[in-house]
Order: C-alpha cells, then sequence, then structure tokens
C-alpha cells in the first residue's frame, strides 16, 4: 500500500447479541503508515470491533472494507491471508515447545486449512519455508537471541512479542494487536514500543486495542474512544486528551 491511501474502512458496523447492541454502527479509517488507538471503558465494545473488523465474529450490519474490498463475512483465515494480521488478548502458545518452533506453527495455521492433520502432511519444503520464515521474523523484532528457548519460560514481554512475530508471519500491512501492553513492565513497554515504531517506520499499519494511556499517547498518530458501542470522539492523541467529554467519560477528570 502506498503511504496515505485508505488502508481499513469500517463502515457502520455493528454487532448484536440478542437484544444487546455492542457494537453500534461503528465507522473509522485507517490510513497505510497509521497507527491507531482505540480505547474507551470496559464493555465498550473495542474487542467485539476487533473481533468483527478480523472476521472472528460476524457481522449484524456494516461494511468492512480492507484495501478497496468487503470482507465482510470472510473467515479470518481469508482476512489473514489479503494481509490484515491480530493478536489476541491472552497470549497463546504452546509453553512447552521453543520460540521459533511456537511462531512457525503460528504461521503455518494461520496460511493453511489449519488442522494438525494436514500439518503431520507437510512436505519438507514447505516445513523449511515455515520455519525460516519464523526465524525471519523472530530476527526482525529483536528476538534472534531467543529461537531455541521454550516458550513457557520466557517473561510476558518477550511472549508479547513472539505473538507479534507469528503475526507478521503472513507479511500483513495491518496488523491487529489486542491490549499488548497489558501487565507488562515498563521496560517491557519501552521495548514494545520500540518495536511497533521500527513496524512502523517499515511501512506497516497497526490498530492497537489498549487501556495504558501513557503507552498510547505516546505511540499513535489517531485515536477513536468507544462508550457505549458507539464512537465518542476520533483524533489525534492532542485532540482527544484536550476533549471534555473523554475527560468526563473516561479519563475521570
Ligand atoms: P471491551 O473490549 O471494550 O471491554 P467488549 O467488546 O468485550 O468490550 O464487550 C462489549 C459488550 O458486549 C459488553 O457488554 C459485553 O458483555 C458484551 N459481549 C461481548 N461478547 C459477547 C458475547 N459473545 N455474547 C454476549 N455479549 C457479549
Ligand atoms: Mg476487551
Amino acid at each position: 500500500p502506498v503511504a496515505g491511501e485508505v488502508l481499513l474502512d469500517v463502515n457502520k458496523v455493528r454487532k448484536q447479541f440478542g437484544g444487546l447492541v455492542a457494537v453500534n454502527d461503528i465507522s473509522f479509517t485507517i490510513r497505510a503508515g497509521d497507527i491507531m488507538g482505540l480505547i474507551g471503558p470496559n464493555g465498550a465494545g473495542k474487542s467485539t470491533t476487533f473481533n468483527l473488523v478480523s472476521g472472528v465474529l460476524g457481522l449484524t450490519s456494516g461494511q468492512v472494507n480492507f484495501r478497496g474490498r468487503n470482507v465482510a463475512g470472510w473467515s479470518s483465515r481469508q482476512i489473514a491471508q489479503a494481509g490484515m494480521s491480530r493478536t489476541f488478548q491472552h497470549v497463546k502458545m504452546i509453553p512447552e515447545m521453543t520460540v521459533l518452533e511456537n511462531v512457525a506453527l503460528g504461521g503455518y495455521l494461520r496460511t493453511s486449512s489449519g488442522t494438525l492433520k494436514a500439518m503431520l502432511r507437510l512436505d519438507r519444503e514447505e516445513e523449511r519455508r515455515l520455519f525460516a520464515e519464523a526465524e525471519a521474523q523472530l530476527q526482525r523484532i529483536g528476538m534472534a537471541d531467543k529461537l531455541h528457548e521454550l516458550a513457557g519460560n520466557l517473561a510476558l514481554g518477550p511472549q508479547r512479542l513472539m505473538e507479534i512475530a507469528r503475526a507478521l508471519c503472513t507479511d500483513p500491512s495491518l496488523l491487529l494487536l489486542d491490549e499488548p501492553a497489558a501487565g507488562l513492565r515498563l521496560k517491557e513497554k519501552q521495548a514494545l514500543a520500540d518495536v511497533l515504531r521500527q513496524l512502523k517506520s517499515e511501512g506497516l499499519s497497526i490498530l492497537l486495542v489498549e487501556h495504558d494511556m501513557d503507552f498510547v499517547m505516546g505511540l499513535v498518530d489517531h485515536i477513536t474512544v468507544m462508550e457505549f458501542g458507539t464512537k465518542l470522539i476520533s483524533g489525534t492523541p492532542a485532540q482527544v486528551q484536550a476533549s471534555p467529554e473523554v475527560r468526563a467519560a473516561y479519563l475521570g477528570t
């Protein structure tokens, strides 16, 4: 994608769970090269929005245009193959496997039919390619020294980076991160922010759900604030911080 081009256009996206409108006709856009932060109180509908955009949940109505195509109704695997890749709020890994194996396996599950049975039929060539890609992505984010450590022995910060490496294996143009800084120590947060800035400088766009305001404000180009399933405001970090509505509803000041 060309920098500045509209990469993701979320248009009046809605999700009802029975009588509850979890996401109420939300619209926002992300331009190529931007980092967008999605913030709001618990229950605001952030994770549901994320799941709608990434194909994990079906929409009640609305459109999700990614690189000019309406991907609403596509499976999460089809969406990943089109260039949108995500991490989950809780780290998903096999602790007894190495970092490299975890990333290679994740790359595999994203790109193919995703069954273990199919994986056992992988030919040597395909397996070599998956491991080479996993190693390249781990190197890219500064984890070359941890390839052969057991994933379960890593601290939370490196585990989150491992998940990002896994999401990068499908060569996405848009990365969706659900609360990547939650629970991290200050040093780990700084290391994560450095990696995200590096990815941005390499042309990646990022949509990030996050609670940690200091982390968000110092990193993103744009913020969308959600409350009760609707969009309260969107703008630059400075505009959002200056908004009286946001201060009242979210920052509590
Ligand atoms: P956030 O991520 O901003 O904390 P969520 O998107 O998780 O908010 O939730 C938004 C609302 O939708 C909440 O009221 C939540 O209880 C409800 N909700 C989320 N997922 C489901 C579901 N699978 N079934 C029923 N209600 C749900
Ligand atoms: Mg959530």
